[in-house]
């Protein structure tokens, strides 16, 4: 009997390969998505670079356009100075309305456009002979020392309307009244001298003596608030520039600034002077360009770069006749005038970019090179010198939407896939389980039915061998056998039928026949026979019935359902059998509740007894026998005939079936 019991193994073994095999394939899958994105992150990559090398392409070209643009307008300018001799560098400067600095080298000497882009000059102005008034008063000055003639000498003279002779008239008269310690009348004849602009004194502004002086005075007097506001109007004049002095002459001024402003540690928020000034310092170097061309150098056109630190410079040339013609534009000015589009387009799609002179020195650049990513560098040769151009993808490029579409396809089919998988896996195992259940239960109850089959037929055999045998002669005892047989064989009886009836109802081919009857006095009939077939000392049934009880039914099949309500009352009650039967009219439905004082049904039970082959925990407690069918079969002819049917629990222990049948006469 046990073996009815089993569930096949082979049965048991499927969910767990099923779950292997499913498992298996996720992994699969999630290996081959893995591969595939994998693959796409290069495919993004190498997207990425050829983006990149686009880009380096088109960053070079447009470069290389803006020198040409540069050499273009300096040809212009160019064909005006040649064809109109002697036209000025700034009225043909003037018609191109660039912001740039433009030199012009002739045998004439060195023009700037604009006149104060320069601090000082390549070519610095020749030192005028001095007058000859002043041979004499040098000599009382220098080898008499007789000052007090010296100074009558020079007083109508710095009253003099020749602007030269009053500012070698002052520069004088400052510097004896200083040597005799007249400071305040030095400081004087020294502001007099400041304030002639324009003048020079051997080829330095008389305003930067005059400055020079007066500061020099303040450090030695130790007035400190008075040097702080000269030395402020001589670093001004110092970077206004278009003074024609040479490079020496500005970096000895620039370095006394220097040691005043450490000894004033004025704060200023103005940029301090530096010694060299970018592009002075090119334009000496276009001096020499221009020198050597001279001497015979055969190139017309050619590009410079200069400047250090924050300040490059772009230094575009082009020669013509025995002149040379230069551009000089800051980097920064440069970009935004010739690269603004693709500096901006470049910016929109996150690409970085860089141009580097042949040192490796950046001379402008979007960015740190994050190095991360792809990037793309070319050399640019370019009007005799080599630049290096780069670009570089940075974290916020922004993705080729074709990218982005593959991508999202990609993972979305990915993830349906996953999802038909895990969907499938649950629904498969879910039936899987149910077949393991239902063969379970089948398995269950094909041992109770064998089991409810082989104790009346053992019985029945028993005692036929013995009365076949002759062997009881006691008449009673014979009498008692016989009665024995006919109860187990109809116990046998109505087991078969039972089951064979359910086979129908299942089937829907039991054919209720459905008649007006009185439910009390079929509860009544029923009462009796139940206490007929129990022993009543352990058996108490008591019916509470309320008036006539009309309802349209089947007769026989709803007693089999309360015989069968009853036998499970009686089977599921280990100590005392006490059943209540109540039935009365409910709403316009016949109510019967069959209660015990049994073990009772667990919640979760209660909703599956009513299957069919379910035996609760009832039955193991008890250890009654069974077959899981009885609940099922009332349920079957409850519903078959429009009732229903349901079960509690008694706050005081047992259980309470209840039916409910639609009545036939309303109240
Ligand atoms: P069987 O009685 O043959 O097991 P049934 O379909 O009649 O099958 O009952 C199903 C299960 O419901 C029983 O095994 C038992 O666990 C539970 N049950 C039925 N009636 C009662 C009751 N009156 N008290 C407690 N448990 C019950």
């Amino acid at each position: 009997m046990s073996d009815f019991k089993k569930v096949p193994t082979t049965l048991k073994r499927v969910p767990i390969t099923f779950l292997g095999v499913m498992a298996l394939l996720v992994l699969a899958l999630g290996w081959l998505g893995w591969l595939l994105l994998e693959q796409d992150v290069s495919l993004q990559e190498q997207r990425m670079r050829v983006r990149v090398d686009t880009a380096v392409a088109r960053l070079e070209d447009a470069f290389a356009n803006g020198i040409v643009a540069e050499r273009e307008n300096l040809k212009k300018i160019a064909a005006i100075l040649n064809t109109n001799q002697g036209t000025d560098l700034s009225a043909a400067v003037d018609l191109l309305q660039t912001q740039n600095i433009y030199l012009h080298f002739s045998p004439d000497g060195m023009k700037a456009m604009p006149e104060v882009a320069l601090r000082y000059l390549p070519i610095p102005e020749q030192a005028k002979p001095l007058y000859a008034e002043f041979e004499q008063i040098d000599r009382l000055e220098f080898q008499q020392q007789d000052y007090s003639s010296a100074l009558g000498l020079l007083q109508p003279l710095a009253a003099s309307p020749d602007k030269k002779i009053q500012a070698a008239a002052l520069i004088r008269l400052g510097r004896i009244d200083r040597r005799n310690g007249r400071i305040n009348e030095a400081l004087r004849w020294y502001q007099a001298l400041s304030e002639l602009r324009g003048q020079k004194v051997a080829s330095v502004p008389a305003e930067w003596i005059g400055r020079y002086a007066r500061c020099s005075i303040f450090e030695a007097e130790n007035k400190l608030p008075e040097l702080g506001i000269e030395l402020g109007q001589l670093v001004h004049t110092l970077g206004a520039g278009g003074h024609k002095v040479a490079a020496s002459t500005y970096r000895f001024y620039v370095e006394a600034v220097t040691k005043w402003t450490k000894l004033v540690a004025k704060t200023s928020g103005s940029e301090p002077l530096k010694p060299l000034h970018a592009p002075s310092e090119m334009a000496a170097d276009f001096f020499n360009t221009w020198s050597d061309l001279q001497l015979g150098g055969a190139d017309e056109f050619g590009v410079q770069t200069g400047g250090a630190d924050s300040e490059h410079l772009l230094g575009v040339w082009t020669a013509f006749e025995s002149d040379l013609l230069v551009s000089i534009i800051g980097f920064d000015r440069f970009a935004e005038t010739s690269l603004a589009a693709i500096i901006d387009e470049l910016q929109s799609k996150g690409i970085g970019w860089r141009i580097a002179d042949a040192t490796g020195q950046a001379l402008l650049a979007s960015g740190p090179n994050p190095g991360d990513y792809p990037s793309s560098l070319r050399p640019l040769v370019i009007g005799g010198i080599t630049l290096t151009v780069t670009t570089f993808a940075t974290q916020s490029m922004a993705p080729d939407p074709d990218d982005i579409t593959r991508r999202r396809l990609l993972l979305t089919g990915l993830l349906l896939i996953l999802l038909i998988i895990l969907a499938s896996t649950y629904f498969i195992s879910r039936s899987l389980r149910r077949e393991t259940q239902i063969s379970q239960l089948q398995s269950d109850f094909v041992a109770a039915v064998s089991h409810e089959f082989r104790t009346p037929l053992t019985s029945i055999r028993q005692l036929t061998e013995l009365l076949a045998s002759g062997r009881v002669e006691n008449k009673e005892k014979i009498t008692a056998y016989y009665r024995i047989l006919q109860k187990e064989s109809a116990r046998l009886q109505r087991l078969v039928e039972g089951l064979l009836d359910f086979g129908r109802m299942e089937a829907g081919a039991h054919r209720y026949q459905p008649k007006s009857l009185n439910c009390s006095a079929l509860l009544e009939d029923v009462g009796t026979a139940f206490r007929e077939e129990y022993d009543l000392t352990t058996a108490q049934l008591s019916l509470e019935i309320e008036g006539m009880l009309p309802v349209q039914i089947d007769r026989e099949s709803l007693t089999r359902a309360i015989w069968n309500l009853l036998d499970n009352a009686v089977k599921y009650s280990p100590d005392t059998v006490k059943i209540e039967i109540r039935a009365r009219l409910k709403n316009d439905k016949v109510s019967i509740s069959v209660a015990d004082q049994g073990v009772g049904i667990t919640a979760h039970e209660q909703s599956e007894i009513f299957n069919k082959f379910v035996r609760g925990s009832a039955a193991r407690v008890t250890h009654s026998k069974g077959t899981g069918m009885g609940l099922a079969m009332v349920r079957r002819i409850i519903e078959d005939q429009g009732g229903e049917i349901n079960v509690r629990n008694k706050p005081d222990g047992g259980s309470v079936f209840t039916i409910l049948l639609p009545s036939t006469e309303p109240q």
